[in-house]
């Protein structure tokens, strides 16, 4: 498993902004949408493209275009929608499939409750949207979920990630043979008794939607 921790001056200044318990909903959501897509921009580095030519008005220009079947973005709900946007803005030819996870707060065991996802998922590209890697159960079930429908490799996005996350996906998919990435605005300390991120951002879902 690859974990990349993009660092970069406004990835940090917007994520110290997401972080502060006084940042209120509002504004929690376009910090994330925009930090997503700074993000994606480092998460797509290996998206496949074809190699094509176009006709400029001077002379035929040699590039490239997205390669089909085109990438596969699956934001984790609930929190993964307020990545989604972000997301999209820079991939706007990308599917989005959708996965439904809740983790059981006495187990910290993930929960699938929902899915609207391709049932072959072979040679797609999938970019699974999770603001926080906390335990790693809820990604490592979200991964095991795209492969076992054949995807051919899994780039995660998060926010935030904390090292018991990243040592729980590296033991789970060791050997697996297939790519898994992790691309995160910062690794953080811990996770306190409870399974939170420290000193992380609080509750993801609750700061970009609200407690309900
Ligand atoms: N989920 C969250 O929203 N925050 C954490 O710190 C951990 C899991």
């Amino acid at each position: 498993m690859q974990t990349l921790v993009v660092d970069h001056p406004l990835v940090a200044h917007k994520l110290t902004t997401l972080r502060d318990v006084r940042t209120d909903s509002p504004t929690f959501r376009r910090l994330a949408d925009e930090l997503v897509t700074l993000l994606a921009y480092e998460a797509t580095r290996d998206v496949r493209v074809i190699d094509v030519t176009v006709d400029t008005p001077l002379a035929p220009a040699h590039g490239v275009r997205l390669a089909r079947p085109a990438p596969l973005v699956v934001p984790i709900l609930r929190a993964g929608l307020g990545m989604l946007d972000g997301m999209t803005r820079l991939l706007p030819t990308a599917e989005v499939g959708f996965l439904g996870m809740i983790r059981d707060e006495s187990t910290l065991k993930a929960q699938t409750y929902a899915t609207r996802l391709p049932e072959d998922l072979s040679g797609r590209q999938c970019y699974v949207l999770d603001p926080m890697l906390a335990t790693g159960g809820t990604l490592a079930a979200a991964v095991h979920f795209l492969f076992d429908r054949g995807a051919e490799d899994v780039t995660a996005i998060c926010l935030l990630a904390a090292p018991e996350g990243l040592a729980h996906l590296d033991e789970a998919f060791q050997g697996i043979g297939k790519p898994i990435r992790v691309v995160t605005a910062a690794l953080d300390e811990r996770l306190n008794e409870n399974g939170y991120i420290v000193p992380g951002l609080g509750d993801a879902g609750d700061r970009l939607y609200g407690v309900v």
